[in-house]
């Protein structure tokens, strides 16, 4: 038997997509066959039948109606699907329709609204790896953002996990090598990155690549995007462009520049510091309620949320540029009215990137025309309000709003204020735009009324009461008559239809009414297709000036944002000070704790510098509020470096190449190790990683082995630390050993958390000071916690007896306030080793116990 043409067709089609599911047009529906259709109607929860095809057994079957398919192809992508739409691009007659891909949606290269978030970029990530060098490029096809940036040296792997980690694309490209190093990457195996796909490798190429920007650009050499010593950023930025070309099989009118991205202009946060700071989103339950984004974001528009967050995830690494940042927020805080009024207006700019975005891909709809119109309508209001301000940064913003009036104007005239919401009926543009259109209109609107006319004139002159005119798309105008009238009918009727308890008819005056509307209907609908395309295409002149645009918004949201965040919290302006300066923060505050604690927020100072003052002991009790501080010295010094004013009395903070955060237990799940080993693998980056330029957070180092071993740890990090590294760090500590250190080894400094002890309850005082404690209070802390009773005083006793037996106890170096001083171990344990226990007088024996008495106590 053979295949039917039609199932020859899909054939040919499929076997150049093996890796998507094809939604192959057949009339109203899309059809998926063979392996598709059994892996989609269980995806899809879609019922599974067959259809003849020329094969000897039927092919498995399932569709979907054409108008749903959006709902069921963002289903798909969701769960890692790639979708190709096969359309029919000829009418169905005798002649073999004509189909073809018209698109592949695939995770990163979606448009539909109804998969991406407003307030996040949607991105498509593409890296190439050789033998030599690393490069990441990212887009995102809903707004027309594309950069790209390379990794050097040893480190460039896990700078690029990094950086993949801070990006979050949606979907991952690769040449064959990365996909393959990639392969097993814990990362990618537990779902935390995608899965990389390997695109054709070819496009990898750098001449092939080179091409491919240069025509996508239109430029005839790279260096204008400051390419020109970066192959393989080429390569990596080039086979994005291509493999977008491949599914969404248009011009991408969107992507026409691309932003190189220094690393030397950026402070460097690693995967554990954005997730450990909290920054986008908390680490109990991975929400964004309660992370620094949450609390800066009081953004009005999505533009202006998604900019938000690539200042958050990118601090800078260059004072000007923080300063130019700090002086547009600064002049906000101070402009209450100004302030107020920006609030109000950018409160009704709708997302001019991604309707820009909808221009550029083809799904522009008339409502989308109406939010642009009403957004830029606004910009004369918004510039006329930044005339007030004082800022280079205001004033470069005010520059970049363009000016759009005779789009305003044109949008006005054209597009109806509220269209419908569906574009196949016509009725978007507005009465007066066009002449012809209008014409129509009334010819077919007349036809109508006509209509109309004819039933009441019919009625009458027939007497049948129930006479109407009605209209059905099989039959057009029809006069309906029930059967109690039959006989009343005359001779010209003509019998169309019969139904149960009526009968259908036509005269020719009808038909002839019908070819009129019908065909003013169908030319007016025409006609608004045409008009409206081309208001689409004078958009598409207008891409880069409504980008542009449509990014000083951002950036103007931004800076409102982070003045409204400072006015309503107190902030004060950071002081940049060079990398060498000294950290010092007065009556800082952790952000999000002082929003969301009930209690009061207690302020504290932090003094670190590259001398004396660069490694900071912590010590403390359970729950004193030691990660807390810890965490807020590091979010501030973020947040100065994203240009955010800081919760303090006031803040001098040096510029920052990265900060490292060691904190708590780690999920070990995304690395496929103990939580041990993650601890000191984290501990390994850091210690390979950090520079005197570094902050370092580093919580409780060395908990998860035994107490000697990890004490052991701990003391050789701090040493190394501080003699080799140099870095600004904070070290919190249950090992009150570690405040030896101070004194003997140059740049450490105690400091603990103080708590009143009021008769075995304690009272958290939340106060740093300087100095050191023995005890972390850890049963106290149980009690509150609620563990029971009958554990915690048994807890208590065994402490006592191990506190009895241990001879490795120290001095109370808390309440006397003295220098730390480690008893003599060795020196106790020779006394009682030396005793000969059989010969001792009662008198010999009560003067070594004494003595040793003596030497406990200090
Ligand atoms: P552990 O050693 O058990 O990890 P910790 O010393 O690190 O404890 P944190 O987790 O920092 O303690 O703080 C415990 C709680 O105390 C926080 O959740 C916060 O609500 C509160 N807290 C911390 N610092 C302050 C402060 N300065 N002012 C008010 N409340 C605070």
């Amino acid at each position: 038997m053979a295949l039917s043409p039609m199932m020859q067709h899909y054939l040919q089609t499929k076997e150049k997509l093996k890796d998507c599911i094809v939604f192959y047009r057949l009339g109203d529906f899309y059809e998926m066959f063979f392996d598709d259709a059994i892996k989609a109607s269980s995806l899809l929860d879609l019922t599974l039948t067959g259809r003849d095809c020329g094969l000897e057994e039927r092919a498995p079957m399932c569709g979907i109606p054409f108008h749903a398919a959006d709902a069921y192809i963002a289903k798909l992508v969701s769960l890692g699907e790639k979708v190709a739409i096969c359309e029919q691009l000829t009418p169905a007659g005798k002649e073999l329709v004509k189909r073809d891909v018209v698109k592949i949606v695939t995770a990163g290269t979606v448009t539909n609204n109804e998969l991406i978030d407003e307030k996040c970029n949607n991105f498509l990530g593409s890296i190439f790896i050789d033998d030599k060098k690393v490069a990441f490029a990212w887009a995102d096809i809903t707004t027309g953002e594309f950069s790209v940036r390379s990794f050097i040296g040893d480190k460039s792997i896990s700078e690029l996990l990094d950086t993949l980690v801070r990006i979050n694309p949606a979907e991952i490209i690769s040449n064959d090598k990365a996909s393959e190093l990639f392969k097993d990457a814990p990362l990618v195996v537990h779902g935390v990155l995608p899965k990389f796909c390997a695109f054709t490798e070819s496009e990898y190429n750098f001449n092939n690549a080179e091409n491919t920007l240069k025509k996508q650009f239109n430029v005839l050499n790279l260096n204008v995007f400051g390419l020109e010593n970066s192959d393989e950023c080429v390569c990596a930025a080039g086979a994005l462009v291509s493999y977008l070309k491949e599914t969404q099989k248009h011009t991408l009118c969107n992507i026409n520049k691309i932003k190189f991205e220094n690393p030397d202009n950026l402070m460097m946060l690693d995967v554990n510091a954005i997730r450990n700071l909290e920054l986008v989103k908390t680490l109990r339950d991975g929400k964004r309620f309660g992370s620094l984004l949450w609390l800066l974001d009081k953004t009005k528009t999505s533009m202006g949320a998604r900019k938000l967050q690539n200042y958050v995830l990118s601090p800078l690494g260059d004072a000007e540029k923080i300063n130019y940042r700090l002086d547009g927020v600064e002049s906000l805080y101070k402009n209450t009215l100004i302030r107020q009024g920006l609030s109000n207006m950018l409160s009704a700019v709708k997302d001019i990137g991604r309707i820009t975005g909808k221009v550029s891909n083809g799904n522009l709809q008339p409502k989308d025309c109406v939010a642009l119109r009403k957004s830029l309508e606004i910009l004369p209001n918004i510039k006329f309000q930044l005339l007030g301000i004082e800022s280079q940064f205001i004033n470069d913003i005010s520059d970049r709003l363009n000016d759009f009036s005779s789009v305003v104007d044109l949008l006005n005239r054209a597009i109806e204020d509220e269209p419908p919401a569906t574009m196949k009926d016509g009725g978007y543009i507005k009465d007066g735009y066009n002449s012809e259109l209008d014409e129509l209109r009334s010819l077919g609107k007349n036809s109508k009324t006509c209509i109309a006319e004819i039933e009441n004139r019919e009625r009458e002159k027939t007497g049948i009461r129930t006479l109407r005119i009605g209209y059905n798309r099989v039959f057009g105008y029809f006069i309906e008559v029930t059967n109690s009238f039959k006989d009343k009918v005359p001779f010209e009727y003509q019998r169309r239809q019969t139904l149960a308890n009526a009968e259908r008819y036509v005269t020719d005056e009808l038909k002839e009414l019908e070819t009129k509307i019908l065909s003013s209907d169908e030319r007016a609908l025409l006609l608004e297709t045409s008009i409206f395309n081309d208001i689409k295409d004078i958009l598409r002149s207008l891409i880069v000036e409504l980008q542009t645009t449509a990014d000083a918004i951002a950036d103007l949201d931004v800076l409102l944002s982070l003045s409204i965040v400072a006015r309503d919290n107190n902030y004060v302006r950071p002081k940049i000070v060079d990398e060498n300066s000294k950290l010092n923060i007065v009556d800082g505050r952790h952000p999000v704790v002082e929003t969301l604690s009930k209690q009061r927020f207690i302020p504290n100072d932090c003094l670190l510098d590259n001398d004396e003052n660069r490694m900071m002991i912590l010590t403390g009790p359970n729950m004193a509020g030691k990660s807390t501080y810890m965490r807020q010295v590091a979010l501030i010094t973020l947040m100065a470096h994203i240009g955010s004013f800081v919760p303090a009395k006031s803040a001098e903070i040096p510029l920052t190449d990265k900060i490292f955060t060691r904190i708590g237990a780690s999920d070990n799940l995304i690395s496929d190790q103990s939580t041990f080993m993650v601890e000191m693998s984290e501990m390994a980056t850091i210690l390979n990683n950090a520079t005197d330029k570094s902050l370092l957070i580093l919580d409780e180092i060395g908990r998860g082995t035994s107490t000697f071993d990890g004490l052991s740890i701990a003391w050789a990090v701090v040493e190394h630390i501080t003699k080799n590294i140099k870095a600004k760090t904070m070290f919190a500590t249950h090992y009150h050993e570690l405040t030896e250190l101070e004194g003997t080894l140059g740049g450490v400094k105690n400091y603990k958390v103080t708590v009143k002890d009021l008769q075995g309850s304690i009272v958290f005082l939340r106060k740093i000071m300087r100095g050191g404690t023995n005890r972390s209070f850890g049963i106290e802390v149980a009690c509150l916690a609620g563990v029971e009773k009958s554990v915690t005083d048994n807890a208590k006793k065994i402490l006592k007896k191990l506190e009895k037996s241990d001879i490795a106890r120290h001095v109370d170096i808390d309440d006397k306030n003295v220098d730390n001083k480690v008893i003599e171990i060795s020196e106790c344990e020779r006394i009682i080793k030396d005793i000969d226990v059989n010969n001792l007088s009662p008198m010999q024996a009560f003067n070594i116990l004494l003595d040793l008495n003596e030497k406990l106590k200090g």
